[in-house]
């Protein structure tokens, strides 16, 4: 199949409204590519799939972000496994196209000047989605506000909340000055960007800070508004003291807030304050959705499950032979279905080739050699505790003992801390500990530095996805939808997406059962069972079988855990009615 591109870098942003409705998405992190290090983990990533995917289907959608002069940051790691971090090197300049337009945004009574940076991506046929920047990094500003857009979850509460009124008053004002509010709809990925709907509170009232808000002028916001919240425990929900709000915004405008009702005692909380202003609202799996629910029981949230953009995460190896025998499988992610006529031992082949493209990345960059005939087992994520890094190493005897009966095993992590997590920093340390003990039994390898180029190689090279969340806290989880793309089944805590995506034998293994909370001597117990019992003997001596659930992989979860499908929902059942201004969404 061939396209011929129109040239999208002559398309100008301020051109954006040429159409009757368009979806405004905000993002504090968008991750679009390791050269755009604007994002730190799953939810910059799911965001940039999201919307890839939108510009591959046609949907009009625009996106704003804060551009991150340091990026996230660059993890270093010395033999004990200690974390440093140093600020990452890249040139805005190098890779977006900079907008005429700047706009001024009021924070702690002074001006800040904000200019834009865009990137435009290019959908399959010719669909665009323009990406917005937002950058504080000029002259005109004081030095404590042009660092307001240098860090991303750097800083403290005040900082983090200047960055929020950049992000929600300063997005909402720059679309007005392209020239786009009033046909569009907003999209709130994660409370971060709550304040957007105070800017249009504003703008529906025709003054800064009123005085007085009817309820219809809150309906009317409402009308415009879709909230995606992420968040499945309450310690994770972004708030600020009233202090500082009314600092930052100023008494009049931290009035209107405090009569919205979106505070809680002493704080505003920036979910309460987008869940009041939203017509629809949804968590991103089932499980999450439920457990979002009874959080916001005055509310009535739904779900639309994560997924994640298939194309961008299929190895070559893999998208080489999808091309060959379900050509569509990248216009439509349902084609994957399909996979289910490829020959297992095309499968086999395409994979191993992906395990040797990653084993080649890592000895380039740690002079490791892997063994290409090892099962070789992944686990990266963002190293924080829930996560729990550490639980497969509870019983180092026990994993020493399956590697001497079972067949040889190695282990690939990968995974940045917070700069400020000292007990996601521990975790690290304990992987590194963990592989000392190992040594000379199995060979277990952290990675420096995880990302998205990293992410590719891993997601479709190992043979198998580790995943040990600590339930609830996982509300999806993205990077086993990645592994399943690439026929990698998951063995996996049955939380988040998994309670979807799972079954048993066919597309991974469970660990534990499918409780709302954790069992963890159940979960460590089936850990090790399935590895010993189950996944690595039908590795080494059924190797048939074993390709067999790579394919059930790709047939079953890469057709629906795909973000063309999550969009398309989103389309359907929030865009698509508030947009037609129907009533609010089920229960
Ligand atoms: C996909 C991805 C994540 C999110 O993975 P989870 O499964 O949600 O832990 C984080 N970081 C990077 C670089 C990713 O590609």
């Amino acid at each position: 199949m061939s396209l011929t591109l129109p040239d999208f870098s002559q398309i100008d942003v301020e051109k954006l409204g040429d159409r009757e409705e368009a979806i405004a998405y905000f993002s504090m992190e968008i991750g679009l590519s390791a050269e755009i290090p604007t994002y730190s983990g799953g939810l910059g990533v799911l965001a940039g799939d999201t919307l890839r995917a939108a510009a591959d289907l046609g949907m009009p959608m625009v996106a704003v972000t804060l551009l991150y002069g340091n990026g996230y940051f660059t993890q270093h790691l010395d033999a004990q496994g200690n974390q440093t971090e140093t600020p990452v090197e890249w040139r805005p300049e190098d890779v977006l196209h900079p907008v005429s337009k700047r706009i001024t945004v009021e924070i702690e009574g002074r001006k800040v000047h904000v200019r834009a940076w865009r990137h435009t991506i290019k959908g399959i046929f010719g669909g665009h989605v323009n990406v917005l920047f937002l950058d504080t990094d000029l002259e005109e500003n004081d030095p404590g506000d042009r660092a307001l857009t240098r860090n991303l979850y750097g800083g403290d509460r005040r900082y983090r909340l200047c960055q929020e009124i950049l992000l929600g008053l300063g997005g909402v004002e720059l679309l007005h000055d392209l020239g786009l509010d009033g046909r569009l709809i907003y999209h709130m990925n994660e409370g971060h960007s709550a304040l957007l709907t105070l800017g249009l509170l504003e703008r529906q009232v025709g003054e800064s800070a009123p005085a007085q808000v009817e309820e219809d002028d809150v309906e009317a916001v409402r009308d415009k508004c879709v909230f995606t919240t992420h968040t499945p425990v309450p310690a994770g929900h972004d708030k600020f003291p009233w202090e500082l709000v009314v600092g930052a915004l100023g008494p009049e405008r931290a009035r209107t807030l405090q009569a919205m009702g979106c505070g809680q005692a002493s704080t505003l909380n920036m979910t309460y304050l987008a869940l009041r202003f939203s017509r629809h609202v949804n968590g991103v799996a089932l499980r999450h959705g439920e457990i979002s629910a009874d959080m916001f029981p005055d509310y009535p949230v739904g779900s639309i499950t994560n997924g994640a953009d298939v194309a961008m995460w299929t190895s070559k190896p893999l998208a080489d032979l999808f091309d060959r025998h379900i050509p569509e499988w990248r216009q439509d992610n349902q084609y994957l279905r399909y996979a289910l006529g490829i020959s297992l031992d095309e499968i086999q082949a395409a994979h191993r080739r992906a395990k040797r493209a990653l084993l080649a990345e890592v000895e380039r960059r740690t002079g490791l050699r892997l063994d290409p005939n090892a099962f070789t087992l992944g686990f990266a994520r963002r190293a924080t505790e829930y996560k729990r890094a550490d639980l497969l190493f509870s019983d180092i005897e026990r994993l020493m003992l399956i590697a001497r009966k079972v067949g040889p095993l190695q282990i690939l992590y990968a995974g940045k801390a917070h700069p400020r997590d000292d007990s996601g920093k521990r975790m690290i340390r304990q992987v590194f500990e963990a592989a000392e003990r190992l040594r000379g039994h199995v060979p277990v390898v952290y990675l420096e530095d995880y990302d998205i180029e990293l992410a590719k190689y891993l997601v479709s090279g190992v043979d198998a996805w580790l995943n040990t969340p600590l339930k609830p806290h996982e509300a999806s989880g993205t990077s086993g939808m990645k592994a399943a793309f690439n026929g990698v089944p998951s063995l996996s805590v049955l939380d988040g997406w998994w309670l979807e995506g799972h079954i048993e034998g066919i597309t991974g293994w469970a660990i534990g059962d499918r409780d709302v909370t954790s069992e963890p001597p159940q979960e460590r117990a089936d850990l090790y069972d399935r590895l010993q019992r189950t996944i690595m003997p039908m590795y080494y001596e059924e190797p048939e079988d074993f390709a067999r659930v790579r394919r059930y992989c790709i047939a079953f979860n890469g057709s629906f855990f795909n973000t063309q499908r999550m969009v398309t929902q989103y389309w359907k059942s929030a865009y698509h009615r508030v947009i037609r201004g129907a009533p609010a969404v089920q229960a």
